[in-house]
C-alpha cells in the first residue's frame, strides 16, 4: 500500500477516471466498485473516513419493516436482497438479529397485519432471509420477556434483520478498494470544482500536509451525504433529520432479541450489542451544525420515556447512559409530511456532463447504489471496465483481526494495526470509527489516555501534539450528559487493557 503522501501525489499525477467526494459508506462503496472494475479512482474525505452519518446509524442491515407498513414494497425488496448480499460478502459484519415486535390493543400496529407482513418480509429476501419469522401469543411473550409492560398485549411477531458495524463496514469496504488499486485519503477536502475541457478539475486541500493540489477526473461522484448540496454543480436538495442513540449496560434490560417499541406510528429499537444495549432512535428536523451533531437532553429523555413505558420495572435513568451518538439522515427533500414518512429511496443524477450526485438511500443499500453510480459513469465517459462483482467478492482477503460487530479488546497491537493499515491519524479515529471503544466503555477517557500514549510512540507525536489530541478528543466526545475534558480521572470498573 502507498503511504499517505505518495497516494495524494499519485492522485494528481495523471487524470482520474473518477474522483469521489466523501468517504462515508456511499463514497467507499463507489471506490470499491470502481477499483474492482479496473478504473482509476480516488476518494477523498474531509475528515476521518465514516466520520459523517456512516458511524452514527442504528447499525442495522434491514429491509425496513416500517416501509412495508407504508406499502413501499420495491424499496423493501431492494434492501432485503442487499442485506443478504452483505451477509455473504462480509459475514463478520452481518449477524442475524431476531426482532420481537409486541402488539397492543388500541394501537395502529395490529397483530394480524404484522403476521402477514413478516411472511412477506421473508419472501422479499428471495425466500432466504437471515432467519424464519414467527409469532407469539401474549402468554408466551410474557414468559419470554417478563419485564415487558403487559397492558393490552395482543401478542408479538418475530422477524429477522442483520446487525452490522457501520464504520467498520466503511473501513473494510475501503480496504477492499485499496487492494484493487483505489487511491484513498482522509483529511483531504474538496474545496473547488470546475469543468476543465472534457473533464473536471478539483482543488483539494490536505489538512495534514497543509497543502493544495489540483486533480483532474473524467467524472466526479458527489457522495458527500449531508454536505452534498454544497457544490455549485450539485442539484441535491436535502431535508436533514437527526437521529439519536443511547448505550446502556446489558444488565439493565434482560433481552435476547432486539425489541421493537412503538410510539404512535414511530418505532424505536432495543438492540443487544455484546455486553451493552443500544436504544434508539429519534427522527427530528435539523438545521444545526453538520460537523458534530449531538444528543440533546430532550432526545435522551424521549428515548428513555419510550423505553420505560415498554419496560416499566427497569426504571432506566440518565445515570445508566454510557454514551450517545447523533447522526443526520441525508434524506432527499420533501418539505411536506413527518420526517419518519420521507422516503429512504436513493437518487443518482448526472446534473452536468460528468458530475454525478448520489444521495439518499441507506447503509444497507450502499453496494447497489455504488454499482448503479459506477454504471452511470462508465456509460457517460465511455470507460472500458470489467463487470461488477461486488456482490460476490468478499470484502476481506483474510479473517478479520480487529473488525467485527463488537469492539476488539483494547491493545497496542490493535492501535498499531489501525495506524499502519487503516489510515488512523488521530485519537478519535481509533476510539470512535476503528473500534467504538468510545461508545462501549464508560471509562473511555482513561482508555483514550492509554491509546494516545501508544499513538505518541508509534506516530512520534511531540508532547504538544499529545496534549492537543487528548483535548480535541474530550471536546468532541463531551455530550448532553455534560462529560467534560476534566473527566480524565480514574473511575471504577476499568476496562482491561493489554499491552
Ligand atoms: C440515526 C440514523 C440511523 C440510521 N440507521 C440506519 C440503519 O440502521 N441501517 C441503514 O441501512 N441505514 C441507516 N441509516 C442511514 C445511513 O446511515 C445513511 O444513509 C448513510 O450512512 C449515508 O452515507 P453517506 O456516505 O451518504 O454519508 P456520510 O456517511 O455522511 O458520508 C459523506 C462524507 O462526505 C464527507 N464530505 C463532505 N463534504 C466534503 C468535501 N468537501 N470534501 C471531502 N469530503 C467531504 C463528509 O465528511 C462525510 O464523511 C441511519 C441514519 C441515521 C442518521
Amino acid at each position: 500500500m502507498l503511504n499517505r503522501d505518495e497516494t495524494i501525489e499519485a492522485m494528481a499525477r495523471s487524470p482520474l477516471d473518477l474522483l469521489v467526494i466523501g468517504g462515508g459508506i456511499v463514497g467507499s462503496g463507489v471506490a470499491r466498485d470502481a477499483a474492482m472494475r479496473g478504473l482509476r479512482v480516488a476518494v477523498v474525505e474531509k475528515s476521518d473516513f465514516a466520520s459523517g452519518t456512516s458511524s452514527r446509524s442504528s447499525r442495522l442491515l434491514h429491509g425496513g419493516i416500517r416501509y412495508l407498513a407504508q406499502g413501499r414494497i420495491g424499496l423493501v425488496r431492494e434492501a432485503s436482497r442487499e442485506k443478504v448480499v452483505i451477509s455473504k460478502i462480509a459475514p463478520h459484519l452481518a449477524i442475524p438479529l431476531p426482532f420481537t415486535f409486541p402488539t397492543r390493543e388500541g394501537t395502529e400496529w395490529k397483530l394480524w397485519k404484522l403476521r402477514i407482513g413478516v411472511k412477506l418480509y421473508d419472501l422479499l429476501c428471495g425466500g432466504r432471509n437471515l432467519g424464519k419469522s414467527s409469532w407469539m401469543k401474549p402468554a408466551e411473550l410474557e414468559q419470554k420477556l417478563p419485564g415487558l409492560n403487559q397492558n393490552g398485549l395482543t401478542g408479538a411477531v418475530r422477524y429477522f434483520d442483520g446487525m452490522t458495524n457501520d464504520a467498520r463496514l466503511v473501513l473494510d469496504t475501503l480496504r477492499s478498494s485499496a487492494r484493487s488499486g483505489g487511491m484513498l485519503a482522509n483529511f483531504v477536502s474538496v474545496e473547488e470544482t470546475k469543468p476543465f475541457g472534457e473533464m473536471w478539475q478539483a482543488t483539494l486541500y490536505d489538512h495534514v500536509g497543509e497543502k493544495r493540489i489540483n486533480v483532474t477526473a473524467k467524472a466526479i461522484i458527489n457522495a458527500a451525504g449531508a454536505w452534498a448540496d454544497k457544490f455549485p454543480a450539485s442539484r441535491v436538495r436535502l431535508r436533514l433529520t437527526k437521529g439519536v442513540h443511547l448505550v446502556i449496560d446489558r444488565s439493565r434490560l434482560h433481552v435476547d432479541d432486539a425489541i421493537v417499541m412503538t410510539e404512535g406510528s414511530r418505532i424505536l429499537f432495543v438492540i443487544p450489542w455484546g455486553e451493552r444495549i443500544i436504544l434508539g432512535t429519534t427522527d427530528t428536523d435539523y438545521d444545526g451544525n453538520l460537523d458534530n451533531p449531538t444528543a440533546d437532553a430532550s432526545d435522551i429523555d424521549y428515548i428513555l420515556d419510550v423505553t420505560n413505558q415498554s419496560f416499566p420495572s427497569a426504571r432506566i435513568t440518565t445515570d445508566d447512559v454510557i454514551s450517545t451518538w447523533a447522526g443526520l439522515r441525508p434524506l432527499i427533500a420533501d418539505p411536506n409530511g413527518k420526517p419518519s414518512d420521507i422516503s429512504r429511496a436513493h437518487e443518482i443524477r448526472m446534473t452536468e456532463p460528468g458530475w454525478i450526485d448520489v444521495a439518499g438511500g441507506k447503509l444497507t443499500t450502499y453496494r447497489l447504489m455504488a454499482e448503479q453510480t459506477v454504471d452511470r459513469a462508465i456509460t457517460f465517459a465511455k470507460l472500458s471496465a470489467r463487470k461488477c462483482e461486488t456482490d460476490i467478492a468478499p470484502l476481506l482477503d483474510a479473517p478479520p483481526k480487529y473488525s467485527g460487530i463488537t469492539p476488539p479488546p483494547v491493545s497496542r497491537d490493535a492501535v498499531q494495526h489501525f495506524i499502519e493499515h487503516e489510515w488512523a491519524l488521530h485519537l478519535a479515529d481509533v476510539m470512535i470509527r476503528r473500534t467504538s471503544w468510545r461508545y462501549y466503555h464508560r471509562d473511555h477517557l482513561q482508555i483514550a489516555q492509554q491509546v494516545a500514549r501508544w499513538m505518541k510512540e508509534i506516530l512520534g507525536w511531540d508532547d504538544e501534539t499529545f496534549r492537543d489530541e487528548l483535548d480535541t478528543y474530550s471536546r468532541q466526545t463531551s455530550n448532553a450528559r455534560g462529560e467534560e475534558a476534566s473527566e480524565f480521572r480514574t473511575a471504577g470498573n476499568e476496562t482491561k487493557v493489554s499491552t
